[in-house]
C-alpha cells in the first residue's frame, strides 16, 4: 500500500441513539398491557384495597408446586418438598403449600415458631441456618424437629442438649463443596474438600446422642445451569457412601436445598428469562439422572435409596405474585429522559436491586414509547424501581404491574418511611382475601414506649 492511498485519520465521534424516538422502523405502537390478574380487574383491586398492592394467586402457587413435584416424582419416586420460609412466609402462602404436602424449611427461631404455629408438625420442619441457640434447640429436640447442623459449636451444643434431655437425636449435616459450576458458599456448613466434613461425620459417629442420618447442601440461588445440581448430587452421594463406611451411620436423605431460577431477569443478563431459565423438567432430568446413577449400587446391595429433599423457594412462589403501583408524578431528567414517581419503591420491592422486573401498563397506552426511569416514593437516591424501561407516556393515577415479585419481597421489604400496603390473595373462584393488612400508625408504634419525661413535646422556657 502506497503512502498516498491511506485515508487520513480523523477522530471518531459517537452520536447517542435515543431509544423510542421515531426512526426508520417507525415508532412503537399498541403497547402490551394487562388489565386483569387471574381474571380479576386491576381497577377493581385498586379501588377496593388501595395502591400500592401485592396480589398473590393461590392457584398459580398450587400449580407450580404440583409441576415441580411431578417433574421429580416421575423420575425418582422418593421425593419430599420443603417450603423455604424466608422466601415468603406469609401464612396464607405457607399454608397453601403445606396443603400441597410441603414440609417447612426454616432458618431461625422465629421461622420455626411460625411454622409450628401454622400447624406444621415438628417432624416435618427442617431447621437450617447458622444461628440456633440453646432455648430453640431445646424446643426442637423436645418436639422432634429435624436439625441441620451448620458448624462444630452447634454440634457440641446439640450434643449437650441431647445428653441433658437423655434423647437420641437424628441430625443432618449441611455440606459445602465446589461443583465447578457456581461460586462455592463456604460459609455455611462443613467443607468436604478440606476434610472438615468427614471429621464432623466421624464426631457424630462417635457421639452417644447424635445420629447422622441426612446430608444437606444449598449451593446458592438463581442457579441457571442444571449441571451444577448433577455435580452436587454426585458429590453428596460419594460423601454419603464414604461417611457410612467410616462411621457406620445410615444416611436416609439427600437434601439439595433450593436455588432453581425463577422467570425473572437478573440485571446484566443479556437473554430474556424465557430463554435462560431451565424448566422444572430440565432440572429434574439432570438431578434424577445423577441420583439414579449414584445410588444404583445401593439398590443392587438391597439398601434403601435416600429420600430426595428439595427446598426450592423462588421458583415456586415468584411468578405467583405481582405488585401493582400507581403513578404519582411525571418528571423530565436533566439528560432528557422521562421519569415517573411511583407509590411503591425499593421499600416494598427489595429485589429491584438485582432484577429487572417485567413492567406492564394496565390500560392501552397511546403515544411513543420512550426510555423511562421509574422512581419510588422514598426520599432516598437509591430508590429506583427500574433504571431504564420503554414506556409510552403515563398519567398520574395510571398503574403498572411489576412481576414476578413473590420471592423475597414480602420478607425482605423494609419498614422505611412508608406504611406497607395490603397483600391480597386471589382464590380459585376469583374470591379475594386480604392476607396481610396494610400497616397504619398504630402498627408502627406498637413496640415503642416513650419515657415519662419525654412524653410532652413542649419545650422548656
Ligand atoms: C434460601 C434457602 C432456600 C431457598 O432458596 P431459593 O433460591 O429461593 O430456591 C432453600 N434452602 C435454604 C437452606 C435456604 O437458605
Amino acid at each position: 500500500m502506497s503512502e498516498s492511498s491511506k485515508k487520513s485519520w480523523s477522530k471518531p465521534s459517537l452520536t447517542p441513539h435515543r431509544m423510542g424516538a421515531l426512526n426508520k422502523f417507525g415508532s412503537m405502537h399498541g403497547y402490551h398491557y394487562q388489565d386483569k390478574f387471574e381474571g380479576v380487574s386491576i381497577a377493581e383491586l385498586l379501588a377496593k384495597y388501595g395502591s400500592p398492592l401485592f396480589v398473590i394467586s393461590e392457584q398459580r402457587l398450587r400449580d407450580n408446586v404440583r409441576k415441580l413435584l411431578r417433574a421429580f416424582e416421575t423420575r425418582y419416586g422418593n421425593v419430599t418438598y420443603a417450603w423455604s420460609y424466608k422466601t415468603n412466609y406469609l401464612g396464607a402462602v405457607c399454608n397453601t403449600l403445606h396443603q400441597e404436602g410441603a414440609w417447612a424449611e426454616v432458618v431461625s427461631a422465629f421461622e420455626y415458631e411460625k411454622a409450628r404455629q401454622l400447624g406444621v408438625p415438628a417432624e416435618k420442619i427442617l431447621f437450617n441456618g447458622p444461628h440456633k441457640e440453646r432455648p430453640i434447640l431445646e424446643r426442637v429436640v423436645a418436639e422432634g424437629g429435624r436439625i441441620h447442623l451448620d458448624h462444630l459449636d452447634e454440634l457440641y451444643l446439640l450434643e449437650s442438649i441431647a445428653r441433658d434431655a437423655n434423647k437420641q437425636v437424628n441430625v443432618t449435616m449441611r455440606l459445602n463443596f465446589d461443583t465447578g459450576y457456581t461460586e462455592p458458599w463456604s460459609r455455611f456448613g462443613f467443607n468436604i474438600e478440606s476434610g472438615k466434613a468427614m471429621d464432623a461425620a466421624r464426631l457424630l459417629g462417635q457421639s452417644s446422642h447424635l445420629n447422622l442420618c441426612g446430608l444437606h447442601s444449598h449451593m446458592g440461588t438463581f442457579i441457571l445451569d442444571p449441571r451444577a445440581y448433577a455435580a452436587q448430587v454426585r458429590i453428596m452421594c460419594a460423601f454419603m457412601d464414604q461417611a457410612e463406611l467410616a462411621t457406620g451411620c445410615r444416611i436416609d436423605s439427600i437434601d439439595i436445598g433450593g436455588g432453581f431460577a425463577s422467570m425473572n431477569a437478573l440485571q446484566g443478563s443479556y437473554l430474556p428469562p424465557e430463554q435462560l431459565v431451565p424448566s422444572f423438567d430440565q432440572y429434574a432430568e439432570a438431578i434424577c439422572t445423577a441420583l439414579n446413577d449414584s445410588t444404583r449400587e445401593r439398590d443392587l446391595k438391597g439398601r434403601a435409596r435416600p429420600r430426595l429433599i428439595m427446598e426450592s423457594g423462588r421458583s415456586v412462589v415468584d411468578d405467583a405474585e405481582v405488585l401493582i403501583s400507581s403513578v404519582v408524578g411525571n418528571k423530565h431528567m436533566l439528560d432528557g429522559r422521562r421519569s415517573l414517581v411511583l407509590d411503591a419503591g425499593v421499600n416494598l420491592l427489595f429485589t429491584a436491586f438485582w432484577y429487572n422486573h417485567q413492567v406492564t401498563p394496565t390500560r392501552l397506552l397511546e403515544g411513543v414509547a420512550e426510555d423511562t426511569v421509574l422512581y419510588g416514593p422514598l426520599c432516598m437516591n437509591i430508590d429506583v424501581m427500574r433504571t431504564s424501561v420503554m414506556l409510552p407516556p403515563l398519567n398520574v393515577g395510571d398503574s403498572l404491574i411489576f412481576s414476578p415479585v413473590g420471592a423475597y419481597n414480602n420478607t425482605q421489604w423494609m419498614q422505611f418511611i412508608e406504611y406497607r400496603p395490603n397483600v391480597v390473595m386471589v382464590h380459585a373462584d376469583q374470591q379475594l382475601s386480604v392476607v396481610r393488612k396494610a400497616e397504619n400508625l398504630d402498627v408502627m408504634i406498637a413496640q415503642e414506649s416513650i419515657p415519662a419525661h419525654l412524653t410532652s413535646v413542649k419545650s422548656k422556657g
